[in-house]
């Protein structure tokens, strides 16, 4: 095979490859090893090629070069990585759930560079606890007696079920047995924290008698799980936290309500109840997430009752769930701007926009696109959150010879990645998670997918 031959005999060395300029730039970017361990790569695959017949014309030094440059590149690039939510849902648990506004970002990055007092009480030089200032903020912002911070919704709720039930039981309606996501089930979680779970009522109803007879010396809690992502509609019944709360007095026992999504303010014409109403109603315990309606990063929050959070306090799952420094940060910064300017929290933002200002945003896109239609959409909050609520936006609809799959899984490779939403064949940009400051960006992304 002399053809095969004389191309083995072209292919450069590794050691000719490094002499140029361009080889000289790509060391400096990712170091001599790196480079020289990718040439030997692409060359040995070149021999392979050349000796299974498959390879004709040898590329030439610079595209050699070119090649390795570009996989060096992809090598070095972040498997986490910034993408540009078109899909409509505000608070996508796979796309991060809540954007942090720019105050929370500033005091991550405040303590995250160097120090900071995270367990170090600055009166006294002692030590001190790493909650406190986020207590303060939250008692203020909801009226609980006391309050505490951990990492996620569910850890909030299996640290306080684990603590208050003591391996007793603990009674949550047929109705409230909810799978959250990802196959995080409530029922699994009250298992884990030791307790036994007595399900009462139908899925549809259950009435405060069901709560009643259900109760033996064994019970410790009521347990009342906000529905999240589904509703029952039709012929049902719940019990409301103030009528277990009233049973719960007379019979010496606690009630946790797991809210989900940890409304602040009330929002009008929106049947979730704030913390504080949950609060009032006199749950002795509430459990939240930190990057669902609040808008902050992900964490859990357990508020209520000084007894009942005294328990917790001392309980050794909560050094297991605590939060880290960074998380602190941005929820103490988060809660502050909810305290004084909660228009700055983007989620609260968001899901204020008016239909007219997402109707301008998709124009501007569709301007700076060049291609596709306007069209009224039907988005959501997400999260969990306020499931049957629809909110108007607007979207720019792509309709291409390639087919939406393809067009969506172009936008996905891009940097930042574009996430849109497929619909009849074409593929939606919606507005109401983009920002002003992302529509060029997004455009760009476009350009490229396109080729
Ligand atoms: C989201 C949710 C949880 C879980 O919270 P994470 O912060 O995701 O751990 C638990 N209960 C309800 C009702 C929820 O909506």
């Amino acid at each position: 095979m002399p053809m095969s031959k004389n191309l083995l005999r072209d292919l450069p060395q590794v050691q000719k490859l490094l002499e140029s300029s361009e080889a000289d730039a790509l060391c400096t970017e990712y170091g001599r090893t790196c480079l020289i361990n990718v040439l030997r790569d692409d060359l040995a695959a070149l021999r392979t090629q050349i000796t299974a017949g498959s390879l004709t014309e040898i590329p030439d030094r610079q595209s050699l070069l070119a090649r390795a440059g570009a996989k060096l590149s992809l090598r070095s690039r972040l498997g986490l990585r910034r993408a540009i939510n078109a899909t409509g849902i505000v608070l996508h648990t796979n796309l991060g759930r809540a954007p942090l506004a720019a105050e929370a970002i500033a005091a991550v990055e405040d303590v995250a560079r160097g120090y900071c007092n995270l367990e170090f009480d600055l009166s006294t030089g002692k030590r001190g606890s790493r909650t406190h200032s986020l207590e303060n903020l939250l008692r203020e912002l909801t009226g609980a007696e006391a309050a505490l911070a951990v990492n996620n919704g569910a850890a909030a709720i299996l640290l306080a079920l684990s603590a208050l039930s003591d391996g007793g039981e603990v009674i949550v309606s047929r109705g409230e047995l909810v799978e959250i996501g990802g196959g995080f089930r409530v029922p699994d979680v009250i298992r884990q924290g030791g307790a036994k779970l007595v399900e009462v009522g139908a899925t549809n109803k259950t009435r405060l008698a069901d709560y009643r007879a259900a109760i033996t010396p064994e019970t410790r809690v009521l347990l009342k799980v906000h529905q999240s992502n589904f509703r029952t509609i039709g012929f049902t019944a719940e019990t409301p936290i103030g009528e277990l709360a009233q049973l719960a007095r007379s019979k010496n026992l606690l009630v946790v309500a797991d809210l989900g999504s940890g409304l602040l303010h009330e929002t009008p014409g929106s049947p979730e109840p704030t913390l504080s109403q949950a609060l009032a109603a006199g749950a002795d315990l509430v459990t939240c997430s930190g990057d669902k309606l609040l808008g902050g990063p992900q964490a859990g929050l357990i508020l209520g009752k000084e007894s009942a959070l005294d328990r917790i306090r001392t309980h050794p799952l909560l050094r297991a769930v605590r939060l880290d420094k960074m998380s602190l940060a941005a929820l103490e910064a988060t809660l502050l701007l909810h305290r004084d300017t909660p228009e700055r929290v983007p989620v609260y933002a968001m899901l204020r926009q008016s239909s007219g200002t997402l109707q301008r945003r998709a124009e501007s896109l569709l301007t700076l696109l060049g291609i596709g239609a306007l069209e009224r959409t039907e988005a959501f909050a997400g999260g969990g959150s306020l499931p049957e609520e629809r909110i108007e936006s607007w979207a720019v609809a792509l309709k291409l010879p390639g087919g939406a799959d393809h067009l969506a899984a172009a936008l996905r490779a891009q940097t930042p990645a574009v996430i849109g939403r497929i619909s009849e064949g074409r593929l939606l940009l919606d507005m109401l998670a983009v920002t002003d400051a992302e529509l060029p960006v997004l455009a760009e992304a476009l350009k490229a997918a396109l080729g």
